[in-house]
């Protein structure tokens, strides 16, 4: 199996925090990993290191087995090669639904528009807001922001997506609209990392679950081991706190 993503000894400090303490797993392509755990616990720095948000203090990523810390490695390049979903959608409000799916591939990518908005219409397709590519953000509702927001991160064709508690700012109505976009994703081959508190979701959809405790990985497993069989006390203790 190709490993897209591997963390090794990957550790942050903020001040005297110490938010991230040796942190070691791997995302292999076609996977989805959910990352699961309480508010607090180093979840969505995980994810800001990955894509070099924050800078980590210790330890290594690599994609595709290449250190991306190392000095003369191109940190532009690789940011192209993972697409970011966050809580709160984090939408362009000055461009209507289109312009947000195009303007990256076209700043970022160089594509042209033709080219950038060819795909990004394949995209919202794929999240079922095709027919709303002259809306503004602030006429849509929170679930078809955030499929938006996918389509947007989709359209750049990255390797991996992560997403930061995707549905965490949606009102309950709206929730299961977006995890059917993202099971959809998950069947589909696209390798995913995501940060949930949809235990639902993580039990049905990943191959792998990770579950994370004051800044360290307290267990790690399929979800069939996490969820029904979790072999540390802490885990036992958070599923409680969330089943
Ligand atoms: P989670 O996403 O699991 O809720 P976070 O990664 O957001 O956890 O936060 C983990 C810890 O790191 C918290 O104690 C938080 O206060 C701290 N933290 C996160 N970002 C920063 C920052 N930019 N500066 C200082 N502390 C931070
Ligand atoms: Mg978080």
């Amino acid at each position: 199996m190709e490993k897209i993503l591997e963390f090794q000894h990957l550790s942050k400090t903020f001040g005297s925090n110490e938010v991230l303490k040796d942190i070691n797993f791997s995302v292999n392509k076609g996977e989805v990993v959910c990352i699961i755990g309480s508010s607090g616990s180093g979840k969505s720095t995980l994810l800001r290191c990955a894509n070099l948000l924050e800078k980590p203090s210790g330890g290594q990523i690599l994609y595709k087995g290449e250190n991306i810390l190392s000095k003369d490695r191109d940190i532009s390049e690789y940011r192209t090669k993972l697409g970011m979903v966050f809580q709160q959608f984090n939408l362009f409000n000055n461009f209507n639904v289109l312009g947000n799916c195009v303007v990256g591939q076209m700043r970022v990518l160089k594509r042209s528009r033709g080219e950038a908005e060819k795909l990004a219409l394949k995209y919202l397709k794929v999240v079922g807001m095709d027919q709303y590519i002259h809306a503004r953000p602030k006429q849509l509702s929170g679930g078809q922001k955030q499929r938006v927001a996918i389509a947007r991160a989709l359209s750049m064709e990255p390797d991996v997506m992560l997403f930061d508690e995707p549905t965490s700012a949606l009102d309950p109505e709206l929730v299961g609209e977006v995890l059917k976009v993202m099971k959809e994703l998950a069947g589909s081959g696209l390798t995913m990392l995501i940060v949930t508190h949809e235990m639902g979701f993580a039990k049905e959809v990943s191959n792998r679950v990770v579950f994370m405790d004051k800044g360290v990985i307290a267990e790690e497993g399929s979800p069939e081991q996490i969820f029904n069989h979790p072999t540390q006390e802490r885990t036992r203790e958070f599923l409680k706190r969330t089943l």
